[in-house]
């Protein structure tokens, strides 16, 4: 891979600049096999109304068991995908494993959402919402039950483009979200402009809110200002009870995160849900206190 002098003389390791390496070539020509065979794994996160204790839906995340490297995480392989022209297919894969198992949970009675996460490019693929409508179709998921979630910073690389491709899925009736809410750089007049239905927390501020007055205010602020602008507000990375429980009482409406469930390969997430449909009492003390 390609190294760079620093001032220091150190050799340092640049994942940007590792352009046209045999080794990453060669990973780039593994993640296109494991695309096109279907071996890259989704795995459902879910996400839970506080306020009833209802599971709502599920996030799908992308998971890559190399056959020699192990477990590379998608902050890796997203990126390279990104780069390589592989990000088109790798959506695709999992917006139609999503879609599919969507439709069998609720094929199966349960009343469920499915998120998936759009990258950058995807927002300047104009038959994106093409392709979105036909897997709906054939799916038969209603487009309400789709949310994709993008982040401030993929918009900003052509805002024009990207505004056209989100007028486009939301007037199908797709749910738009705002993911990694917090760490962009857009304005918040960009934010009441653009057709978007939910705003993600990022897990950075969610994480520390029990034990960081600071990031408990940034929480508390980011909370009123989704709801002002009438956009339902999701917080991400909820880890322990007294996180959940301050949210819970701030009125965030949906939550996700390693204190409810890690993500789950599918079949372990349909047996999750037979069991925990309703998040007991036990779990949600805001109901029991009430
Ligand atoms: P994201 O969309 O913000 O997803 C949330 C990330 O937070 C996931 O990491 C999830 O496993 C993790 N997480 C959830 N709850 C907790 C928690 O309580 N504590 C902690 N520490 N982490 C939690 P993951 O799966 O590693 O994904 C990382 C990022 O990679 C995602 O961030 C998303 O930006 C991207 N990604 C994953 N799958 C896909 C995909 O299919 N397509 C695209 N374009 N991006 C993807
Ligand atoms: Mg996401
Ligand atoms: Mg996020
Ligand atoms: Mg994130």
């Amino acid at each position: 891979y390609s190294a760079k002098d620093t001032r220091s003389g150190e050799r340092v390791y640049h994942p940007s600049q590792d352009r046209n390496t045999p080794t990453r070539l060669a990973l780039i020509g593994d993640l296109g096999q494991a695309i096109d065979h279907r071996d890259l794994q989704v795995v459902f996160q879910p996400k839970v109304d506080p306020a009833t204790g209802h599971v709502t839906g599920a996030e799908a995340l992308a998971r890559w068991h190399h056959p020699e490297q192990g477990f590379i995480p998608p902050d890796q392989f997203i990126p390279l995908a990104e780069q390589s022209g592989l990000i088109r297919p790798l959506t695709l894969h999992v917006l139609d494993v999503a879609l599919r198992r969507c439709a069998s949970w609720r094929r199966t009675g349960h009343d469920l959402g499915v998120a998936v996460n759009l990258s950058p490019n995807s927002l300047l693929d104009t038959d994106l919402p093409d392709v979105v409508a036909r897997l709906l179709r054939e799916t038969g998921v209603p487009p309400h039950a789709l949310t994709l979630e993008i982040t401030e910073s993929s918009i900003m690389a052509d805002p024009t483009r990207s505004l056209r491709t989100l007028d486009r899925l939301h007037t199908l009736g797709v749910k738009l979200a705002i993911d990694d809410f917090g760490t962009g750089y857009s304005s918040l007049g960009r934010l009441r402009d653009l057709p978007i239905d939910e705003v993600k927390i990022d897990k950075s501020f969610v994480q520390r809110m029990a034990v960081d007055r600071r990031d408990r205010a940034l929480v508390t602020s980011a909370v009123q200002l989704g709801h002002a602008l009438d956009l339902e507000v999701v917080a991400e990375g909820v880890e322990d009870l007294d996180t959940y429980t301050h949210l819970t009482r701030e009125g965030c409406n949906l939550i996700q995160g390693y204190y409810v469930s890690r993500p789950l390969p599918a079949d372990a997430f349909a047996t999750w849900l037979r069991d925990h449909e309703v998040i007991p009492a036990s779990r949600a003390p805001e109901r029991s206190r009430a």
